[in-house]
């Protein structure tokens, strides 16, 4: 459930939006591709407003005008990592080095860890990225802080519902509790756990994005 994770090995991209007219449309394929998650900071788009979410040309687009509506080159990006990240690519000759890690041709996690809810960079181009992106601003990381608590607490929360679920379920079967009873008293946890999964989902930004319609 833990959000803030870099994955250990590449993204193979699964959306196949076509050919589109303006990078912009590429944003609802790019949501679903990347888990509603920022590619760079992790952070997922359920706890701000989606608005405040963007398309990242990785290859900056003053410098790649023939990528700028190439699906490949695109990724879902918080507006911050975004606005950071600009105009960046490798000076001349350090490319190998001084890189902004991706999701798809990188394994994130060869560059870029959390201990908790600060970033630790394991490369070179994880210093970049973390320098940059300014991936361990206070306030990102007092954020993720409080994240990560109430995650754990809705987690706590969510094992004690199921062991009274099993229990309660366990005395009907051997007729401590009359059916009706414990039915009764199931239905009421099952709808409390409806309720702890919602907000875990939305926390974790693991809730499905719907197909949205594109043209
Ligand atoms: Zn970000």
């Amino acid at each position: 459930m833990n959000p803030f994770i870099y994955p250990k090995s590449r993204h193979a991209r699964r959306e196949r939006p076509g050919v589109l007219s303006t990078y912009q449309k590429y944003k609802p394929s790019l949501r679903r591709e990347f888990e509603r998650k920022c590619v760079y900071c992790r952070m997922p788009d359920s706890m701000k407003d989606p608005e405040m979410y963007g398309v990242d040309h990785y290859r900056p687009k003053h410098r790649f005008e023939q990528l700028v509506t190439s699906y490949p080159n695109l990724f879902y990006c918080c507006n911050p990592c975004n606005s950071r990240k600009g105009d960046y690519w490798p000076p001349w000759g350090r490319g190998k080095t001084h890189f902004i890690p991706n999701p798809c041709d990188h394994e994130m996690f060869r560059h870029l860890r959390f201990k908790g809810s600060s970033v630790q960079s394991r490369s070179d181009a994880g210093k970049v990225a973390e320098e940059l992106l300014d991936l361990n601003d206070p306030e990102v990381v007092r954020y993720r802080e409080l994240i990560l608590d109430v995650l754990d607490t809705y987690g706590k929360m969510r094992v004690e519902l199921d062991s009274v679920r099993t229990e309660l379920s366990r005395q009907r079967d051997t007729g401590a509790v009359s059916a009706l009873d414990a039915d009764t008293a199931i239905a009421s946890i099952d709808m409390d756990l409806a309720k702890v999964d919602a907000v875990l989902g939305q926390l974790a930004g693991t809730l499905k994005v719907a197909t949205e319609h594109q043209d």
